[in-house]
């Protein structure tokens, strides 16, 4: 059973894509046995994340006008830079936070947590977005920094491999690549990164993966940008922004 919010649209359906893939994958490793059915963190967004991928493809393949394209386009890229690139800032605060306790031997202020947390973003952003002076007070909004702390770099470390191994699909580069995913999630808890390297050629500790990971971040921009080419005046540059949302 899958139980979730659907009002139809494209977020809607990008949402059942993403937990169905969780239901399959579940569904496909339930013989596994109790302890080694579930996937590690690392793992365990594989299915979800990819079948959102196929069916984010699929809807902008129907797109019937250029503003539909660049709709869909816009919004994918947002979720995966957030769930990439913000995600890692966010680990990264967590370093700077418990590496401070861990260097004075006391309790942080709530002060001094919001300073690490600004400090974090502003070196992750850079000057591409202007965040306010006190954005940094919003660190409790993300529970995930108390209830599990570090668990967001399994975001982006599940939205690489997931994106590295959708361009191996891709390519084509991997004969038999259906039975061979089936195969993976299949494997439950007992999937390892030795496995990915054996039957889809990701190495984890190459450099080369990663970067096979941000190429599909990459082309989907140039095309969002190729599309968007006919709005913009030549000299308008894109103005700097300001984050909405986790
Ligand atoms: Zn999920």
């Amino acid at each position: 059973m899958v139980m979730l919010n659907y009002k139809g649209s494209p977020r809607d359906v990008a949402t059942m894509a993403h937990e169905l893939g969780h239901g399959v994958h579940q569904e496909l490793a339930k013989n596994k046995g109790d302890r080694i059915k579930r996937s590690p963190l690392t793992f365990a967004e594989t299915a979800s994340v990819f079948g959102e991928m196929l069916t984010f493809k699929s809807l902008l393949k129907a797109a019937k006008t250029d503003d539909d394209r660049r709709r869909l386009l816009c919004d994918k890229i947002n979720d995966m830079v957030n769930t990439l690139y913000r995600q890692i800032s966010f680990h990264d605060f967590e370093k700077r936070a418990h590496g401070a306790v861990k260097a004075t031997g006391r309790a942080l202020s709530a002060d001094e947590i919001a300073g690490h947390f600004q400090a974090a973003l502003v070196e992750s952003y850079g000057d591409s977005v202007n965040l306010p002076e006190d954005y940094g007070v919003i660190y409790p909004y993300i529970s995930h920094f108390m209830h599990s702390p570090f668990y967001v770099y399994a975001y982006a470390f599940g939205d690489s491999l997931v994106n590295a191994l959708y361009q191996v699909y891709e390519e084509g580069s991997v004969p038999d690549f259906e039975a061979k995913y089936i195969e993976m999630l299949e494997m439950g808890g007992t999937l390892t990164p030795e496995h990915l390297k054996a039957t889809f050629g990701l190495d984890i500790t190459d450099p080369e993966f990663w970067k096979k990971g941000v190429k599909t971040i990459e082309s989907m921009i140039d095309e969002l940008e190729a599309l968007c080419a006919p709005l913009l005046k030549p000299q308008q540059a894109p103005a700097a922004n300001t984050p909405s949302g986790p």
